[in-house]
């Protein structure tokens, strides 16, 4: 019933969750198998969720095969909160933390780092309306940067990065919200890493944050001026249960992981994701009645920005598609047009459906 009922949904986030990982929290929602109770009513303190949190822990360390010396937290305040905890715990006065202005998210990054020291852009795309990564050539890093933060994926855009950027051996920081885990990721060579988890990893409530041990010994220096509860060093003593920790978004995070590790891990579903991504840029790339708005070297497999010929084409195509049955097509106002997020649950029967109703849109009105 439930999956006759589902729409394809190109929501740029919350997305679309796994169908197993669904059915799988419907069955169990009153009563937690071993346990009897729901996973909305299990204390943090007891053993059934230390269980949970654990070993969705260890999942995300096998998936993102993390280093032992990188701790995992589970923090909440949205990726947004990250924004303003990495300059308060990594950049000490006095220092310049660098950032990469790939998009929306970043600039807000950058703008949220400015109010607690000095920041520098080391590279931006702006001036193209974002439509590409930067070139190495782009980048002018601050010799001694207290850390260079960049945005992995820039969902409004839809641009990503194809490698990390070479930044020698200053300590790199990424915004990994929207491709987190859509593909092998090199954790050895960020300092930090942090992800909302309501695009790629599970429902809203719940941020991964992925940092190596000697940010935590910056982040103690920090921490005397801090609020308790924006010290790094606070969560990762209390093993992210210094207070209640969103325990469903946690929960649900960890089936993602079991559905990813099933899946193959990172390597499969970078291959499917690569698959998807092409079979909608063909589209785009056919005839030219589509328009994608990133720059072919720098085109997301996440969220597949496209114009069409006229807004008022755009307008009919998001009228005809809602009720063809696809959901969250409009894009961003800042960029317009369509977007279609296709994250690692997004099903690919969804693109071949919408491939198709793109060319058909395109015979009726091209
Ligand atoms: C969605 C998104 C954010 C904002 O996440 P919140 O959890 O809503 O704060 C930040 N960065 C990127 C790249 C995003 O896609």
């Amino acid at each position: 019933m439930l999956t006759t009922t589902r729409v394809f949904n190109f929501s740029a986030g919350p997305a679309v969750l796994p169908l197993p990982v669904l059915e799988q929290v419907r069955d169990h929602l009153v009563s937690l198998p071993g346990v009897g109770m729901s996973i909305l009513e299990v204390s943090h303190r007891s053993k059934a969720f230390e269980d949970i949190l654990h070993e969705t822990e260890a999942d995300i360390r096998t998936v993102g095969r993390i280093p032992g010396h990188y701790k995992v937290l589970f923090l909440q305040g949205g990726a947004s909160l990250q924004f303003a905890m990495v300059p308060m715990n990594l950049l000490p006065p006095g220092q310049t933390a660098d950032y990469l202005v790939t998009g929306a998210w970043a600039e807000k990054a950058a703008k949220e780092a400015k109010r607690f020291g000095h920041v520098h852009v080391a590279a931006t795309t702006q001036a193209e309306k974002f439509a590409r990564i930067p070139e190495p050539a782009d980048i002018s890093l601050t010799k001694d940067a207290a850390y260079v933060h960049m945005t992995s994926n820039n969902t409004i855009f839809g641009t990503e990065w194809k490698a990390l950027p070479d930044v020698g051996g200053l300590p790199l920081v990424g915004d990994t919200s929207s491709d987190m885990f859509s593909r092998p990721i090199d954790v050895s060579r960020h300092a930090l890493i942090y992800a909302g988890a309501q695009k790629n990893l599970g429902p809203a409530g719940v941020t991964l944050v992925i940092i190596r041990d000697d940010m935590l010994e910056r982040s103690a220096n920090a921490s005397a001026g801090l609020a308790t509860m924006l010290s790094y060093k606070l969560h990762a003593d209390n093993e992210s249960l210094y207070n209640t920790p969103p325990v469903f978004a946690v929960y649900i995070m960890g089936l993602v992981m079991k559905w990813l590790l099933e899946a193959g891990g990172l390597e499969s579903i970078g291959r499917v994701n690569e698959r998807k991504a092409a079979k909608l840029y063909a589209e785009i790339d056919r005839s030219g009645f589509y328009r994608g708005h990133a720059r072919p070297d720098s085109r997301s497999l996440m969220n597949i920005t496209f114009r069409l010929p006229t807004e008022d084409l755009e307008k009919t195509f998001v009228k005809e598609s809602t009720a063809a049955g696809f959901d969250g097509l409009k894009g961003h106002r800042s960029v317009g047009g369509l977007r279609a997020s296709i994250y690692n649950a997004f099903p690919e029967e969804g693109v071949d459906a919408l491939a198709g109703f793109m060319r058909e849109f395109e015979r009726k009105h091209g």
